[in-house]
């Protein structure tokens, strides 16, 4: 198929050429045709499918006519992660280039003066991450109810990160007649009683079996004692052709002591997790796209979707520890039908989700040994939950007050307020504390009237307005960031219990032809 046939605008298609595509992908070719026709997508597709462009494409299209007005955006995108709306933002300017549609990003960890500028002058597409789209709406800086089309990327991973309260939040500022396309990598029920409350007689997309490797990459496994897996690692970069590469840890804490140990090894490495300030996290990111910097050591939150052309080795430091986050993190290598491969170390505590992993991906990966190091075995569950809590009592002799539980789970965003942030820093012993330069930029380093503006009258009056369930939600928001820095881990909702839970998982109904006309107009 070619892209001239999905009903593309003519100057999207130039874009297209001039950026050398030939063929749509399965994805676009399955949703670009039913964007532009106005109905709702369900789309499960992993990144590195061309899913950016399934949604960038036909917007442009749909968007090229009409007006934004002053801070009524006309259409919302919300990406789990910063890097990937910056991302998504570099695909809006590469295949929009000849339209004049204004956009704009709104992420943490920049100020908020040049946003609420853009905002101000009316924006096209606006690129969001969940919390500071909120932020800005709780100034009084932004109205919704202009959204024609509403795209959710990255939905499971926004479950992941606790982000589905807020994001019930902000579908319940949107209309109710817009257009909503929702992606996500895999579809387990939680996601699709999700989609069920958001879309409207969805057209369902699937390009991929949820969570399979890409062919294209080959996977080994070294397991070693956990003391041995740097001197692993050392010999697998300097035995293995690579050209650049991905570490992935699962603690911040790992990631800037990795990236260390391996430049005092004399290798060429940065580090990038979630903790970071985002000049330094975007600056970092160039860099290794230049090949400035080769081996970039990073955490899941940073890394999560990032689109680097032909990486061609992703290592594993850590195993990590939910089995999605292995296929997610192993696809950013093999990407468009490039070869990739990706080691994984595994030390003997990490067996159940070893095997958690095989079962997930259909498959066991391929033991390797490394000359000159031992091989270790797994434990089993037993002495892995023993030798657990030998490694807790360890930590509290040293001192460390961060419980092992939390170093082993997941990083998710920091949006905790400054306040509760110093506090915890408080908490923590000295040397964890993040260096001066290493601590997020928060708005308190902005000036005073932008720190506290005044609220608006209409801000104040749909404050009064708000409904009681939106300030529970704020007190749920609230609660769930005591409990991040209580460190307990996260499962599931914890008590709070968003709505969309409470209905049942259904198959969308048949389109009854009345209503297709309709919609499909
Ligand atoms: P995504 O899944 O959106 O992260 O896209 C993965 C990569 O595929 C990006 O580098 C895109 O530039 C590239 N890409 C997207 N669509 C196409 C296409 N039709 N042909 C070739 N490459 C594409």
């Amino acid at each position: 198929m070619l892209f001239s046939e999905l009903g593309l605008g003519p100057d999207v298609l130039r874009a297209i050429e001039d950026k050398g595509y030939t063929q749509p992908t399965p994805i676009q070719e399955q949703a670009i045709p039913w964007v532009l026709q106005g109905r709702d997508v369900l789309g499960c597709a992993q990144t590195g499918t061309g899913k950016t462009a399934s949604f960038t494409l036909p917007m442009i299209s749909i968007l090229a006519s009409g007006r934004a007005r002053a801070r009524m955006p006309r259409s919302l995108i919300l990406e789990p992660t910063r890097e990937l709306a910056a991302q998504v933002a570099e695909s809006f300017e590469t295949y929009g280039k000849h339209h004049k549609l204004s956009m704009a990003l709104l992420i943490g960890g920049e100020t908020f003066t040049e946003q609420v500028k853009r905002l101000d002058r009316g924006v096209d597409v606006l690129i969001a991450t969940p919390g500071r789209l909120i932020d800005l709406f709780e100034r009084g800086n932004i109205m919704l109810n202009d959204i024609k089309v509403f795209v959710i990327d990255e939905a499971d991973r926004m479950l992941d990160m606790g982000f589905i309260p807020d994001i019930e939040r902000i579908v319940s500022k949107l209309p109710k007649q817009r257009q909503t396309l929702f992606f996500s990598a895999t579809m387990p029920p939680e996601i699709r009683r999700l989609a069920d409350a958001f879309l409207s007689n969805p057209k369902e997309v699937t390009v991929a079996p949820p969570a399979s490797p890409s062919e294209t990459v080959t996977q080994a496994m070294v397991l070693v004692h956990e003391d041995d897996k740097r001197k692993a690692l050392r010999h697998l970069l300097r035995t293995e052709d690579v050209k650049n590469a991905f570490i992935f840890c699962n603690r911040k804490r790992d990631v800037a002591i990795l990236q260390k140990s391996l430049e005092s090894h004399g290798f060429n490495a940065g580090a990038l997790h979630g903790d970071m300030v985002q000049s330094k996290r975007t600056e970092t990111l160039e860099a290794f796209k230049k090949g400035e910097i080769t081996l970039l050591v990073c955490s899941d939150v940073a890394a999560r979707g990032l689109d680097v052309q032909g990486l061609s080795h992703v290592f594993n430091f850590d195993v990590p520890i939910s089995a999605e986050d292995y296929v997610h993190r192993i696809g950013r290598t093999g990407r468009a039908g490039r070869m990739g491969r990706a080691f994984t170390l595994a030390s003997p505590l990490d067996g159940k989700q070893v095997s958690a992993i095989g079962r997930l991906i259909k498959r066991e990966i391929p033991l390797i040994a490394i000359d000159g190091l031992e091989s270790a075995e797994f434990l089993s569950e037993d002495e892995a939950r023993r030798g657990r809590s030998r490694g807790r009592a360890k930590d509290k002799e040293r001192g460390d007050r961060a419980p092992r539980e939390r170093a082993e789970r997941p990083e998710r965003e920091d949006r905790a307020p400054r306040e509760e942030r110093q506090a915890r820093e408080e908490r923590q012993p000295r040397e964890e504390r993040p260096s001066r330069d290493e601590r997020p930029v928060r708005d308190d380093r902005q000036p005073r009237e932008e720190r506290q503006p005044r609220e608006s009258l209409a801000a104040a009056e749909s404050r009064r307005q708000e409904p009681r369930r939106d300030r529970d939600r704020d007190r749920d928001r609230r609660r769930r960031r005591d409990e991040d820095e209580d460190d307990t881990p996260v499962i599931g909702f914890g008590d709070h219990m968003p709505a969309f839970m409470l209905r049942s998982a259904r198959r969308p109904a048949p389109i009854e032809p009345a209503e297709q006309s309709s919609q499909e107009g």
